[in-house]
């Protein structure tokens, strides 16, 4: 176990060549507090967890000390933002410290919000209290839900005002990630012509986290079909939890699959597939419907970016089309398959899953809470009939004839397998969650940390790290939005 100032400092990403980064020093933040740490993600760096409570843990993570051993800089890299070519961005807010080795694998350590660097362009460089929160609470909650991400160690919040839409207080998030090296970082050396800088960053890419790669014919080719299968993976696993990301820009891509950037994120309350998350996305090129087309838009900007190490468009045409759609489609079945408590793949499954989506999006029942009810009914309508056995479904419908309906097709596509009740139950319930980070449950959060009440920030947290089980003692967060979150919009303001 390590201390804080034992931390085994190593930082890869800093042995690229100069012009990849800038080096420099976070801002100190005056008088810092500490909103929130994860014991669980200290252990992944093999940070004794006795550390979170010592004073100069908040002093490290506010930017205000350096950690010894770290040599902190910002990356460049550039990005399509809205499907428009943004030209240059990079770390404008964020300062890596290096990567520490964990007992699995190695981790950059990175503070958001710890002042401007030469890529913040008109911004600040902060991050607010209110975003932060969010970040954190839902970089958790993702790992909690099994699906890839960066992950969080701590929040810390001064303070120091912040101007946005109107006057907040400054925070830090610290995240981890093998890397955060986004498809934009490769467009970036692209569209400079640079190839050289182009194929070191790919051959970095490759060495540290795909060596596999390299026995390919083309290794370059090879990534980028890993990237599409991840991408297309991790896509599938967002539509299936009814995750929106909100900015899918390609700087917020990872080059790694992971889900990157929380910002105006949402998770779906009622069922709607035309839901946009983020307020100032006018056109809902980011709404929950559309992530899967934009997973494919962005790979190919990738590809443009790969094609001079890939050779003609055509094999970059090929390794996008024979990764992503199919790592996408492969995966969205068998992930709603389960939700469904289905545990064969059958012939009309598509049209049944489809069929489900249909009736979803007809009658807008809570999604979450839809998958979670479902896994309670039984395989066979009961002898009490189904207002008795199937309330927990219909409940949800203001139309119980279409419920009704559904679940009769329901249950003749369940008689296709010999399941038990009971197993089939627990495998839905294993793989439905039942706390997701709802708009409404993370301005609760907000709200009581703004109020210098931290302990719902650390509730919901603990909470959403076991999404699938049973917690008596956070039922509320079960719910659905109350009314007095009728209005909340999240918007990229952060
Ligand atoms: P985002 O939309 O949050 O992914 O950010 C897009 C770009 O703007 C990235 O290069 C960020 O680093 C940068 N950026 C966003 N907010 C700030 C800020 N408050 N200060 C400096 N740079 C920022
Ligand atoms: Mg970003």
């Amino acid at each position: 176990m390590h201390t804080l100032e034992t931390l085994p400092f190593d930082n890869a990403f800093a042995r690229l060549p100069p012009h990849f980064y800038t080096r420099l020093h976070p801002e100190p933040l005056p008088r810092p507090y500490l909103v929130a740490a994860s014991a669980e993600v200290a252990g992944l760096i093999g940070l004794d967890p006795a550390e979170l409570s010592r004073p100069e843990f908040t002093q490290f993570f506010a930017g205000n000390r350096p950690l010894p051993g770290s040599d902190p800089l910002a990356a460049v890299y550039s990005g399509h933002q809205f499907g428009v070519w943004a030209g240059q961005l990079g770390d404008g807010r964020a300062h890596l410290l290096g990567e520490v080795a964990g007992p699995a694998g190695g981790w950059e350590i990175q503070l958001k919000g710890a002042g401007q660097t030469p890529y913040s362009r008109f911004a600040d460089g902060r991050a607010v209290l209110r975003s932060s929160i969010r970040e954190y609470l839902c970089s958790e909650a993702m790992a909690g839900l099994g699906i890839p991400t960066t992950r969080a160690l701590c929040v810390v919040g001064s303070s120091a005002p912040v101007r946005r839409e109107t006057i907040e207080t400054a925070a830090v998030v610290t995240r981890l990630a093998p890397s955060f090296i986004r498809f934009g970082s490769f467009e970036h050396w692209r569209v400079l012509r640079q190839m050289d800088e182009l194929r070191q960053l790919a051959d970095h890419v490759i060495e540290r986290f795909r060596p596999e790669c390299r026995a390919a014919a083309n290794p370059y080719d090879a990534l980028l079909r890993d990237v599409g299968r991840r991408t297309g993976e991790l896509i599938a696993h967002w539509q299936a939890v009814g995750f929106m990301h909100g900015v899918m820009n390609t700087d917020n891509m990872s080059i790694l699959g992971l889900t990157l950037d929380y910002g105006p994120f949402g998770f779906m309350d009622a069922f709607d597939a035309g839901h946009i998350c983020n307020h100032s996305d006018d056109d809902g090129r980011y709404s929950y419907k559309s992530q899967p087309q934009i997973g494919h838009w962005n790979l190919y900007a990738l590809g443009r970016a790969l094609a001079p190490l890939i050779g003609d468009q055509a094999a970059v045409q090929a390794a996008i089309e024979e990764s992503y759609a199919p790592a996408f489609e492969g995966h969205f079945m068998d992930l709603m398959r389960a939700k469904l408590g289905l545990a064969q793949a059958l012939p009309g499954d598509e049209d049944f899953i489809g069929e489900t989506f249909g009736v979803l999006q007809q009658n807008h029942p809570d999604y979450t809470q839809f998958f979670r009810q479902l896994g309670r009914l039984p395989g066979r309508e009961d002898a009490a009939g189904r207002g008795a056995t199937d309330a927990p479904v219909r409940d949800l419908f203001i139309d119980r004839a279409a419920a009704d309906a559904w679940i009769v097709l329901w249950r003749a596509r369940l008689g296709a397998e010999g399941r038990s009740d009971a197993e089939r139950q627990a495998a839905m319930q294993a793989v439905n969650p039942k706390y997701v980070l709802r708009n409404w449950i993370a301005e609760s959060a907000i709200r009581a940390a703004r109020a210098g009440d931290y302990s719902e920030v650390t509730a919901v947290h603990d909470c959403l790290r076991h999404p699938f089980d049973e917690q008596p003692e956070y039922e509320r967060f079960a719910a659905a939005p109350p009314d007095w979150a009728e209005g909340l919009a999240v918007s990229c303001s952060s």
